[in-house]
């Protein structure tokens, strides 16, 4: 059995929007920012997952709430962390990754494409050239670049290139019957064949309308449902434009939006 542990939910800006706060959410298109305060299910944190199977968790993605993520989750262990690509709402938290690193000869096994690899090594550079940092507390990390499957504690993953605006090295990730495809604006005819017969299919679902230059909004993940008809779909990496308890209500009918904090098992 697989479960999946959703740590975050958010667009890059989190919700609340900070310049919601800062505009008394006049400009707020459904008041998520607001209701936010009194329904949990409406704060979202940046988008990562935790997937756990055979005893072993592996993260996918560390952003900037990576720490408040895991203290809210009470999370104890993490085996492996992969990255989909190298935008700083997915890689901002791995300086805080530091207590997960104990125990592994090599450090923590991280694993992206070559240029998600690339940005995390220039963003943290003190973490791999640890001679020009004074004082304690780096994470020890092996890296791994990867562009085709790869073998973590049993289960194969399988990398999804998908465009994500002009961040090259952008992947999606499958591993059984599932895929987690957190940013994406499209998905390269190549990349097809790694999304059939999925149970549960994990999708950028920015906001309702209005088209975005880097990301879905629902009509592409209707789209992309029609095409590869998974058994279920939930929505991530959401805006404030998402209010789940009016919008699940016109989606299709195999989709949810998820949410902080929502576990699901397969
Ligand atoms: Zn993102
Ligand atoms: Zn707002
Ligand atoms: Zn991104």
């Amino acid at each position: 059995m697989i479960e999946i542990l959703f740590l975050g939910t958010a667009t890059s800006h989190g919700v609340p929007v900070i310049d919601c706060v800062i505009k008394d959410y006049k400009f707020c298109p459904k008041n998520v920012c607001k209701l936010a305060k009194t329904n949990a299910k409406h704060n979202r944190t940046r988008s990562s997952i935790l997937v756990s199977y055979d005893k072993k968790s592996v993260l996918i993605d560390c952003g900037m709430d990576f720490r408040t993520q895991i203290l809210r989750e009470n999370i104890k262990n993490i085996d492996a962390a992969i990255f989909t690509h190298r935008h700083s709402d997915h890689i901002s938290g791995v300086p805080d990754i530091r207590s997960f690193c104990g125990g592994f000869e090599n450090g923590l096994p991280i694993y992206g494409s070559q240029e998600t690899i690339d940005a995390i090594s220039q963003s943290f550079s003190y973490i791999f050239d640890p001679n020009t940092f004074v004082g304690g507390g780096i994470p020890k990390l092996e890296r791994n670049i990867i562009n085709q499957n790869f073998n973590l504690f049993g289960l194969d993953f399988i990398p999804i290139p998908v465009v994500h605006g002009d961040c090259n090295g952008c992947f999606g990730y499958r591993f059984a019957n599932i895929a987690y495809i957190p940013d994406v604006k499209s998905i390269p005819q190549t990349s097809f064949k790694k999304l059939q017969n999925l149970d549960l299919l994990i999708v950028d679902c920015l906001r309702m309308e209005r088209p975005h230059s880097t990301h879905f909004i629902y009509a592409d993940v209707e789209n992309l449902i029609a095409k590869i008809n998974p058994k279920k779909v939930l929505g991530t990496h959401l805006c404030h434009d998402i209010n789940y308890e009016t919008d699940e209500k016109i989606i299709d009918s195999r989709m949810t939006f998820a949410y902080d904090g929502l576990r699901v098992s397969l």
